[in-house]
């Protein structure tokens, strides 16, 4: 049993509506369930796969998911960087091992199975990437067409090359990200498309389940999450999902929620730094991460409650902080993530620089996407091969 209800007003909506916005005010809505209607206990979900599925009671769908087998990822003991940085008790939860390659697919097996219990026959979404490789896959999986709309020039090689081979039609706009969500939301809106942008308060729910996996992963609540924050919805689904845990008396304190971007797109950091109730969105926002490159992120009300009320914080990184972090978690630990992935432990790099984190604390970084979704900002960082004759004489030579 859930309703929808706008995060702004409180206004409520029945959970088969097809609505994205509150009628009243124009606010985000989210899933509110009937928390003491469920019945589930702990050893219970303890017996099932380590999975997006393992939490089902708390996700609205109905019957049999249009599954790709996500969720399940690993969590990594950053044992080298950790000691580098004085944190014993660092991890990283590496979601680039998910079916597409992002945490993505843990909103979309959610996502596109709504789509069809609601009745839906088309979905849609604009995306910087990752969310168009992922939504591709699953409208594959469940025989329904999908539309992308990507900002043209700026989506990473190994995102389009997924969108295209999934199927999807691919349109590159001249224009932002931003941009594109306003005009895929207009189309949704005007032609019954089915939204699956984080605006959708059901892809977030499959999202919330990182938070759960590490959670049973660690075996305890880390004193940390920490996420890339582009369109700010991964910070707030993580959110909400340890607040249900809470209500449900499984945890009994959440962990502290922070949230990394990028120096050229960081409207949220700057939120939390002055204080600010509302974001005033980057006009132009920049960055090598191109996850993150995102200057009105439409979460941001959900984002700012979520790092507020967990006294957590906001840092922002530069692009030069975010590929050596890339190349570390490469190098040092054999962790391969596309370069928005790398913010989240390059940020807690900089907060433990700067003495503003415990040394003692649990820590869990949510690194987001896979290595090989952008191949060209790696050719641009590494030495080419070397190239030599075909004899051994050379190849001693060169490694000489
Ligand atoms: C989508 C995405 C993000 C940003 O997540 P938001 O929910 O938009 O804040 C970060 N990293 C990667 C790899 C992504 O695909
Ligand atoms: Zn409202």
């Amino acid at each position: 049993m859930y309703r929808l209800v706008c995060v702004h007003c409180a206004a409520t909506y029945a959970p088969d509506q097809i609505i994205y916005t509150c009628k009243h005010c124009g606010h985000l809505l989210t899933v509110e369930y009937d928390l003491d209607g469920i019945d589930v206990s702990r050893e219970e979900w303890d017996r099932r796969p380590l999975s997006v599925w393992r939490y089902r009671e708390i996700l609205p769908v109905q019957g049999e998911p249009v599954s790709l087998q996500e969720g399940g990822t690993p969590l990594y003991h950053l044992e080298k960087i950790g000691k580098e940085l004085g944190l014993p008790e660092l991890y990283a939860k590496h979601e680039g091992m998910n079916p597409t390659g992002s945490f993505k697919d843990r909103g979309m097996t959610v996502g596109v199975s709504m789509a069809r219990q609601l009745g839906m026959t088309s979905v849609a979404c604009a995306s910087t990437g990752n969310t168009s490789a992922s939504l591709a896959a699953y409208a594959a999986k469940a025989s329904i067409p999908c539309v992308v709309l990507l900002p043209a020039g700026k989506v990473a090689l190994g995102k389009v090359a997924q969108a295209l081979m999934h199927g999807a039609r691919v349109i590159s706009i001249r224009g932002n990200f931003d941009r594109a969500l306003e005009m895929v939301h207009e189309l949704c809106i005007s032609h019954g498309l089915y939204l699956l942008n984080s605006v959708n308060p059901y892809r977030l729910e499959g999202q919330k389940t990182i938070g759960f996996e590490a959670i049973d992963q660690l075996g305890d609540v880390p004193d940390r999450i920490v996420l890339p924050v582009g369109n700010a919805g991964n910070i707030s689904a993580v959110y909400k999902g340890l607040r249900e845990l809470e209500a449900l008396g499984f945890i009994d304190r959440l962990p502290m929620m922070t949230g990394i971007q990028a120096a050229g797109s960081q409207p949220v950091v700057k939120a939390i730094e002055q204080n600010l109730d509302e974001l005033v969105p980057e006009p132009a926002p920049e960055t090598v991460a191109t996850a993150i490159r995102i200057g009105a992120p439409v979460n941001a009300e959900k984002a700012l409650v979520a790092i507020r009320a967990t006294g957590g914080t906001a840092a922002a990184v530069t692009d030069d902080e975010i590929l050596r972090m890339q190349q570390d978690l490469a190098r040092m630990e054999g962790i391969g993530v596309e370069p928005a992935s790398a913010a989240s432990v390059a940020g807690i790099r900089k907060l433990a620089e700067q003495g503003l984190i415990d040394k003692d604390e649990r820590i869990v970084c949510v690194v987001t996407g896979h290595l090989l979704k952008d191949p060209e900002t790696v050719v641009r960082q590494c030495e080419p091969p070397i190239e030599i004759d075909a004899d051994l004489h050379s190849l001693l030579s060169v490694l000489r």
